[in-house]
């Protein structure tokens, strides 16, 4: 395991903790951690970043001592991968994935069809895939890249010889092939697809209603307020991407289970945060090479006038 890791000292920062929430953003190769304020009023502060060759729960467990997580416990916001880490939850395609209940993802028989599921009774490591003591304390997320994840699947699903995916990929000339077959979109290129007429022109059949249905989720239930109806749109989401050929994905048994886990307003600020967060984390990491720390400071003694 190969760390490097920066950390702000957090403790300089004149803040009240309940007023921030820690975003955490983890890949394969990196990790970071920036401090949002609540209702967006002052830019947002990074706290933290490291670079590895692991995603995985050590680098997790350092990058959170080093921030002093344990002192301030802002709510955390990230996406279901990062909190599952952050759970002491193992990686990878396991069969209990979720730290709600006792799902069986890998009984793919009663995906879309089994909604229902016992509670998980504890957080132990060595039962039920805990792997690691948490560190955080479960509670609901006011944020979740629901959103992300749902296109994610949607993009995966899709058939790369039609037209709507080539046109995709040529809007998205930025885009690795291999991050557009994995459906890695970013927030703002999402809201850029969901107005774009032309790609609902695009699509066909199964792939047309599945997008259809994602986007009236996205309006109905994501946004900062929900449709009397949400829990159909929800469904009607449901069956289209199981029409389509989609496999349940954690994110899918969340939109299934536990739609009560995401509080109210979850949709927009969330999205809104995320889209600035990647888009601060880009350009500082292109200015900034290795020298990352030296920024976080500077931004922070800024911060501080
Ligand atoms: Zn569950």
């Amino acid at each position: 395991m190969v760390t490097d890791t920066f950390c702000v000292l957090t403790s300089d920062i004149n803040h009240i903790p309940l007023e921030w929430r820690l975003f955490i953003d983890s890949s394969k190769v990196s990790l970071k951690a920036v401090l949002l304020r609540n209702g967006n009023a002052l830019p947002s502060i990074p706290v933290g970043h490291s670079v590895h060759n692991e995603e995985s729960y050590e680098n997790m467990k350092i990058l959170m001592e080093a921030i002093n997580y344990d002192k301030f416990k802002w709510q955390i916001c990230g996406d279901l991968k990062v909190i599952a880490l952050l759970l002491g939850l193992k990686q990878g395609f396991t069969k209990y994935c979720c730290f709600i209940c006792e799902w069986d993802s890998r009984d793919r028989s009663l995906h879309y069809s089994r909604k229902d599921w016992p509670a998980r009774k504890s957080l132990e490591p060595g039962i039920m895939n805990v792997g690691n003591q948490p560190l955080m304390e479960p509670r609901k997320l006011p944020s979740m890249l629901l959103k992300l994840g749902l296109v994610k699947n949607f993009v995966k699903a899709m058939n790369p010889k039609e037209a709507a995916f080539t046109y995709l990929r040529e809007k998205s000339p930025r885009l690795s092939e291999a991050k557009l077959k994995e459906g890695i979109l970013i927030g703002a290129q999402i809201r850029e697809l969901i107005q774009d007429e032309y790609f609902d022109k695009l699509l066909q059949g199964n792939e047309k209603s599945a997008w259809i249905n994602f986007k009236f989720v996205v309006k109905g239930f994501s946004e900062n307020r929900r449709a009397l109806n949400y829990e159909e749109l929800v469904h009607n989401l449901l069956q289209s991407n199981q029409k389509l050929g989609c496999n349940t994905s954690l994110n899918i048994h969340f939109l299934q289970s536990h739609l009560d886990f995401f509080p109210e307003n979850c949709g927009a600020v969330s999205d809104e945060h995320g889209e600035r967060f990647h888009q601060d984390i880009s350009s500082m990491e292109k200015r900034y090479q290795g020298k990352w720390n030296c920024y976080a400071r500077r931004l922070l003694l800024d911060f501080d006038k």
